[in-house]
């Protein structure tokens, strides 16, 4: 039997962690970046290693530089991770990642006080990338552990200087013909705190969200064709205007998810004009559609529903049409068992929880292929995040540190 009331969080470390981790890769125009095995990554880690080491975990890299913070089990040779990321989106916030990186921390050093040592390994897991923001790599670090990164992505990737991933890597002290090496067999468990990203826990009054599902994803490049032809002369019924069937399309898009409801979305971020110019009928615009769903079939009804909608203008408008996917992740369930653990730990603190999706991407997503896992999320003010304006005051990260800890204790100990 556990004594809660010693089970005491240090809210005040926890807080100068988040403050000088976030200083590390601060840029000038607010925001950070740590981009993959750069100078401001390595300083990060070196950094976190250090506080590991003050807490007394036994910390180790991996082949791809993922960093583990160990407390050995004395019953079992399994152990129960948690963690989150180290890299940042550029101009990105100090919470995105690191949060769940500290917080772990965190939970780790006040269970060990409380509770002493673990029946299984406790570790703290620094995924060394997740974003992608220099090498496209995502998910480098999680897939890594899975051992699902080949050797040659190494050599097929290049950031915007033109520094191969495998250059980057020897320049850190790894060695990409090693990477096979990341992969692990032996955790049981793995839950990652994050801030939610998005306003439903602020606009609902949650104290915290247990993720159920990481949303499906589908992502298209679409390509419009009509007629470039002269602004002027070019009565309207005789036009192929591409950029007023691109419009009809983008708008069409937008009504489907709406129509669908929450959490469907949809969204078209990006959009090129040709040849754009004030004075002439556009030719060809070129768009992507993102959307996402995290009900299976409903996923795969969108995504549908979009394709069909754009075809429909298309043909309506006599426009060309050409539609490449970009990506198309289904829906990833969390482990019902860790899912267990995180409620019965929001359910002991009294906290109001909320069961929702996560509509962001996440290490949790490629782990649990081969490892349960669940996430806990904390309110983001104002759903800010990839952005400095990214926030959680330290009153609403600490029961979010509580529940991880109480689960970790459900699942370790
Ligand atoms: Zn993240």
């Amino acid at each position: 039997v556990t004594d809660w009331a010693r089970l005491t969080i240090d809210a005040e470390e926890l807080q100068n962690h988040i403050d000088r981790l976030g200083e590390v890769g601060a840029l000038e125009a607010g925001g950070l970046f740590r981009g993959l095995y750069d100078r401001n990554w390595q300083r990060a880690i070196d950094l976190v290693e250090g506080w590991m080491a003050e807490a007394g975990l036994v910390a180790r890299r991996d082949a791809v530089g993922n960093l583990f913070g160990r407390s050995e089990g004395t019953a079992s040779s399994r152990c129960v991770a948690s963690g989150s990321h180290i890299d940042t989106v550029r101009s990105g916030g100090r919470y995105d990642g690191a949060l769940g990186v500290l917080a772990a921390l965190s939970a780790v050093k006040a269970l060990l006080r409380a509770c002493g040592p673990p029946k299984k390994s406790l570790e703290v897991l620094v995924t060394c990338e997740e974003e992608g923001s220099r090498f496209r790599s995502n998910f480098w670090g999680s897939r890594a552990i899975i051992g699902k990164v080949l050797p040659s992505e190494a050599r097929a990737l290049f950031d915007s200087d033109g520094v191969g991933l495998g250059d980057a890597m020897r320049e850190v002290g790894l060695d990409p013909a090693r990477i096979p090496q990341a992969a692990r067999g032996d955790i049981d468990a793995f839950i990652e705190l994050h801030i939610e990203q998005g306003r439903v826990l602020e606009a609902g009054g949650h104290a915290i969200g247990v993720v159920d599902t990481i949303t499906g994803m589908h992502q298209a490049r679409v390509e419009v064709t009509g007629r470039q032809d002269h602004a002027g002369t070019t009565p309207m019924d005789l036009r192929r205007d591409a950029m007023a069937g691109a419009a009809e399309m983008v708008q069409r898009i937008a009504e489907l998810a709406t129509e669908m409801g929450r959490p469907a979305v949809a969204t078209v971020g990006t959009m090129s004009v040709r040849p754009g110019a004030v004075n002439i009928v556009p030719g060809e615009v070129v768009f992507t559609v993102d959307a996402r769903h995290p009900v299976p079939e409903q996923h795969v009804r969108l995504a549908e529903q979009v394709r069909r909608t754009i075809e429909e203008v298309a043909r309506r408008r006599g426009l060309g049409l050409q539609v490449q996917p970009i990506l198309d992740h289904q829906p990833v369930p969390m482990d019902a068992t860790v899912m267990a653990a995180i409620e019965a730990g929001a359910l002991a603190e009294g906290l109001d929880y909320l069961v929702m999706a996560s509509g962001a991407g996440h290490d949790s997503q490629i782990l649990a292929e081969r490892i349960p896992a669940g996430m806990i999320f904390v309110p983001s003010r104002d759903g800010r995040s990839h952005s400095p304006a990214e926030h959680t005051p330290i009153e609403q990260i600490v029961p979010g540190v509580r529940v991880l800890a109480r689960a970790l204790h459900r699942l370790a100990y």
